[in-house]
């Protein structure tokens, strides 16, 4: 199954993603993870995202598309994916669909994280990401080391630090980015008759999970 996690950005989609993905026992693609990996290891594609990255702007959706239909294409994928942050705009939604048809699969459903402005600036203020793995965090303090899977098993070794665009004024242009090119996304699932569930995003996580999984039928 093929699904995609769609919220604002800080709705916890990152959070949920490996929880659901071990749900359905597929992998996970996050274009943003895929992104910054690319930025460390220093390839073309990273460098030259990392400007838009930096200030909360979206990146092209060629790059994006180019993204999706690699890893896609991969052997452990074949079963589907838990797709977090992709898609972020009407042109990716297309693509993803051509992408998925051309490998003759379909998208199962779109969940939708449902949060307001305010608890979305609030959670992103006391963010922490693992500089490795990205994993986020909330209630710890920059410089100790990521104790989540792969860093705790001895092959990352991470260490906690703030993200450049959790800065408030990244976060703001991530917000407007969401409500310009990613909401209207919506409408056009619901228009062509994709499955969209809808969770409240607000709550422990360990619920939102729950939530998740009843509305996806887990
Ligand atoms: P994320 O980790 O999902 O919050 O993504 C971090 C940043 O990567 C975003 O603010 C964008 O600059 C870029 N990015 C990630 N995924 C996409 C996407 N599907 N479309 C455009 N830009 C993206």
């Amino acid at each position: 199954m093929v699904i995609v996690l769609f919220g604002k950005p800080g709705a916890g989609k990152g959070t949920q993603a490996p929880r659901l993905a071990a749900a359905l026992d597929v992998p996970i693609l996050a274009t943003g993870e895929a992104l910054r990996a690319a930025l460390r290891a220093g390839t073309p594609m990273g460098l030259a995202a990392k400007a838009f990255m930096d200030r909360g702007d979206l990146v092209a959706d060629d790059v994006i598309l180019g993204i999706i239909k690699e890893v896609l294409s991969q052997p452990a994928y074949v079963n589907g994916a838990v797709l977090d942050g992709v898609v972020r705009t009407v042109p990716q939604a297309a693509g993803l669909e051509k992408v998925l048809s051309d490998l003759g699969r379909s998208l199962g459903a779109v969940l939708v994280f449902d949060i307001p402005d305010e608890e979305i600036i609030e959670r992103i203020s006391g963010r922490l990401t693992c500089d490795k793995c990205s994993a986020p965090f909330t209630g710890r303090v920059p410089g100790i080391a990521c104790d989540a899977l792969p860093c705790s098993s001895g092959t990352g070794g991470g260490v906690l630090v703030r993200r450049k665009d959790d800065e408030p004024d990244a976060v703001k242009t991530r917000l407007d980015a969401y409500r310009k090119s990613t909401e209207p996304v919506l409408a056009w699932y619901i228009g062509n008759g994709t499955r969209v569930a809808t969770i409240n995003a607000v709550g422990p996580v360990d619920e939102i999970t729950e939530r998740a999984r009843l509305a996806l039928g887990l």
